[in-house]
């Protein structure tokens, strides 16, 4: 795996490899959680893989647990899946009736609706029945996470590729990819395009190739405008820089990031102005509390986006304090379409 260069595909791509040393490393007993509530706005691949896939995912979940030596995996699943969960469900007992998994033991959990708890902490702590509040790190999830263990935490698209990457060798994954990247990914694509869903595409693959060649183009009367790359948090990107590689490291220099690789296209008939104060509405909603400057800060930034003229200088000022002093991605991140807007696009800033 890490010959293959195999990232974490849930969005914070950590090589997985080193991930799965780290955690073998750390003295036992080891656990292992699986992060299925697939929360971020525009993503539905793990949906799908679960759905359509799930012995590939479980199997992947299995080797980890083999790899690390946890003997509990706990299986953490957003409640609106609830077909996946049936699927899971009988697989999982199929799986132990079969005596396919004597060295761990699987536990499904529902989560319950909230955007927060997509994010590892938080996940942590719903599944040791509590609210999902983000945890202050270091420590990391690899030294003290679940129930204070050492825990692997994997997402399911990565632990969907582990046993093809390991049935066919790191030179058939290093052989996908573009423009000098490694590996496949599922896109999930949605908006202005003709055939929107899930795309199983060569790492490092733009927005432009991503369009043209696995959607069919853009959508009927719609002329490419805007891109969002890696979900609601991840920025909003001009149409001049579809050439970009959607991939881990290169979209941060232009202020945004690929993440879970949500990429919603935006096309001349969209306010662009609207989906910022749409997408920040979503992370007011969806902040957890925790924190002032990601609690205020999505509640003040959402009535100064009200305003019929942005006040700039202001909103720029918040956006920094609240990634420099919120605890976690929500909050660093939320103002992301705003800054993006007032880089990217100064004519559709009102
Ligand atoms: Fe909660 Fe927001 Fe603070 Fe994260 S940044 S801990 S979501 S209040």
């Amino acid at each position: 795996l890490s010959e293959a260069g195999l990232r974490g595909l849930g969005g914070a791509g950590f090589p997985i490899g080193r991930k799965w040393d780290v955690v073998r490393r750390e003295p036992g007993p080891r656990l292992m959680a699986v992060n299925a509530d697939e929360g971020e706005p525009g993503t539905f691949k793990d949906r799908l893989l679960l759905e359509t896939e799930p012995h590939r995912v479980l199997e992947g979940m299995l080797l980890g647990a083999w790899a690390v030596e946890a003997a509990e995996v706990y299986l953490y699943l957003r409640d609106e899946y609830p077909e996946a969960r049936q699927v899971l469900a009988a697989e999982i007992a199929a799986i132990e009736a079969a005596g396919l998994a004597p060295h761990a033991r699987i536990h499904l959990r529902r989560g319950a609706g909230a955007y927060i708890c997509g994010e590892e902490s938080a996940m942590l702590e719903s599944l040791e029945g509590r609210r999902g509040l983000p945890r202050h790190r270091p420590p990391f999830a690899a030294q003290v996470g679940l129930f204070r263990r050492p825990t692997l935490v994997n997402n399911v698209e990565t632990l969907f590729w582990v046993p093809e990457i390991l049935a066919r060798g790191a030179d058939w994954w290093a052989g996908h990819g573009r423009h000098g990247r490694r590996g496949l990914r599922c896109f999930s694509v949605s908006g202005r395009v003709r055939e929107p869903g899930v795309k199983v595409a060569p790492a490092g693959v733009t927005l432009r190739e991503l369009v043209e060649e696995f959607c069919g183009g853009m959508a009927e009367g719609h002329r490419l405008k805007a891109y969002l790359p890696g979900g609601a948090s991840g920025g909003i990107l001009p149409e001049r820089l579809a050439d970009l590689p959607l991939d881990f490291g290169v979209l941060e220099p232009h202020g945004c990031f690929v993440g879970s690789a949500a990429v919603v296209v935006l096309s001349d008939q969209d306010d662009l102005a609207e989906v910022a104060r749409g997408l920040l509405r979503f992370f007011e909603d969806e902040s957890c509390g925790q924190c002032t400057p990601c609690r205020v800060g999505t509640h003040k930034a959402t009535a100064l986006l009200a305003r019929p003229r942005w006040d700039r200088a202001l909103l720029g000022e918040l956006a920094t304090v609240m990634a420099d002093a919120s605890i976690c991605g929500l909050g660093q991140a939320a103002m992301n379409p705003v800054l993006s807007l007032l880089r990217h696009f100064p004519e559709d800033v009102p």
